[in-house]
């Protein structure tokens, strides 16, 4: 792998960060006293802005604001919902650089990948305009001529989400633009590591003219703000994106007062290689696919399954392009893999590799922190990994690839579901029965094959077994957020 010229990175500074605060009411706040976190740049550890916390009145503020917005904007027009949501499509592309950057900022990911996700959330806001004004009840046929059955589809009411910093723009919109589109106020709580996207987010629904209270941004200790929102009775939806263990937590809470649950939880993605699959085309597709947003990807391809006759070919071709991946400070135009996220993500790293190699696996490349300032981790191929090491069981969540052989179908569909996992899956082959078997066998919410094809706002995405509870996206994208209301009437 190569590194990115230092020189180059720091001639880019930091300056002109996004002016973070807490949005409440319809009113962007900071200071007042209230306690800050510093934001930190992970390609070069500065400090690059003071993040406020919302005090317990914050709070209260937020939950009173979003239940009285959300007495009238429950009865406001679909039109009106998805007019807001059309011009917020429109800011987000007109304002996608300077998002974009202040996502490179606070989070690492090369500028291209940050402005892509900007953009492409366009998209999510456009599919939300559209759904909404197509969220319909339905008229079921009676047995007695003098009655008329329906069902009615009414908004939810309060809801409360948490969101991660991996896609922070991307897996914010997607929460607040579906409890937006659906008639529901919402109190967002993003990721404190990597706000700049949030408070972007909520900058744009402000001049777009929604009403105050229907969105709330607050910031703080995650559990004590989590905790606090889904105990008040005012908030009747909870809508997480996280860790497989942070996500038990809050959905246990939630049921304790049996509140609704969205959870887009970990994954531990395996990818099949059938003899039969354009072997290089596919190691080529994948070592693009991996490294993306250093691996900080919760469909990011995990375990690498190769049939025996394409092992060697596969392997070879994956480390040569593995090694092209340039690694620096994610404003550098030839960056293709930017900085973990945080510090703590590195120690996580090296234990994934560790318990690897103490099992047996062999390092082919990587394998170790790059040195100097920021969190930069390298590439790492593992190969020769027993399917019981850490790094095949639990989510690694950064840029590590192992690669290990299979024998036949039965016995990589065994391998490949033994997790609890459930979230996506990917297989390369030319063979349709192959294609026809994984589509049927893997025990995924998402299953690609030959290409990686999810997370379009037109399709659902979510996962099963631990990996959730529920899609965002698709035309399922609302079912989280409104009610079922069945009027029977006679005459
Ligand atoms: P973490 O589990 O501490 O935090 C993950 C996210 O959940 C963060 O955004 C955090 O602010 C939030 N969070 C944590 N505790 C919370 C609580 N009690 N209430 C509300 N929000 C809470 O781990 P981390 O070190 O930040 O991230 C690493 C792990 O998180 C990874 O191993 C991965 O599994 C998971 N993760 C998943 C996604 C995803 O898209 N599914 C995104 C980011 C992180």
């Amino acid at each position: 792998m190569n590194t990115a010229n230092k020189s180059e990175q720091s001639a880019l500074g930091d300056a002109a960060y996004e002016q973070l605060c807490l949005y409440i009411d319809g009113e962007f706040i900071a200071g007042g006293g209230r306690k800050e976190q510093d934001v930190v740049n992970p390609a070069n550890g500065r400090v690059i802005g003071k993040l406020p916390h919302a005090s317990k009145e914050d709070l209260d503020r937020a939950l009173q604001s979003a239940q009285k917005a959300f007495e009238s904007w429950k009865k406001s027009s679909p039109l009106e919902r998805s007019r807001i949501l059309r011009k917020v499509a429109e800011l987000t592309r007109e304002r996608s650089k300077d998002i974009g950057r202040n996502i490179t900022l606070d989070m690492g990911k090369p500028l291209a990948e940050a402005i892509g996700e900007v953009v492409s959330c366009s998209e999510h806001c456009e599919w939300h305009a559209e759904e909404c004004r197509r969220i319909y009840g339905r008229v079921i046929p009676p047995r007695l001529p003098n009655v008329r059955q329906m069902v009615l589809r009414e908004p939810i009411g309060v809801c409360a989400a948490f969101t991660p910093w991996n896609f922070p723009y991307n897996q914010a919109i997607r929460k607040i633009a579906a409890a937006i589109g659906a008639g529901c106020t919402i109190i967002i709580k993003g990721p404190e590591d990597a706000p700049s996207a949030v408070v972007a987010i909520a900058r744009m629904f402000h001049d777009a003219g929604l009403p105050p209270g229907v969105l709330n941004v607050v910031w703080g200790v995650p559990a004590e703000i989590s905790d606090y929102l889904i105990r008040s009775p005012i908030v009747q939806k909870v809508s997480f994106t996280g860790s497989v263990p942070v996500g038990k937590q809050l959905a246990a809470l939630a049921g304790a007062h049996m509140k609704r649950v969205t959870m887009e939880l970990g994954g531990h993605s395996p990818v099949i290689v059938f003899d039969d699959a354009e072997v290089e085309r596919a190691a080529d597709m994948l070592v693009a696919f991996k490294f993306r947003n250093a691996g900080q990807v919760c469909v990011s391809p995990t375990r690498f399954y190769i049939q025996q006759q394409a092992y060697d070919r596969f392997v070879a071709r994956f480390i040569e392009k593995t090694k092209a991946v340039k690694v620096g400070d994610g404003l550098a135009a030839d960056t293709k893999m930017g900085p973990l996220a945080h510090l703590r993500r590195m120690p996580a790293m090296l234990k994934f590799v560790e318990d690897a190699t103490a099992r047996g696996g062999r390092i082919e490349i990587g394998g170790e922190a790059l040195g100097g300032e920021g969190n930069f981790f390298a590439p790492t191929v593992l190969t020769n990994v027993p399917d019981d090491s850490m790094v095949m069981t639990s989510e690694p969540f950064g840029p590590i690839a192992p690669c290990v052989p299979f024998k036949d179908l039965d016995e990589v569909l065994g391998r490949a579901n033994a997790l609890p996992y459930g979230l996506s899956s990917y297989a390369f082959t030319t063979n349709t029965k192959n294609a026809l078997a994984v589509q049927n066998g893997l025990q995924a919410g998402m299953v690609n094959i030959n290409h990686f094809g999810q997370a379009l706002a037109e399709t659902p995405f979510g996962g099963i077994k631990e990996s959730g509870i529920g899609s965002e996206g698709g035309f399922e994208t609302f079912d989280g957020y409104l009610n079922t209301k069945f009027v029977t009437q006679m005459d």
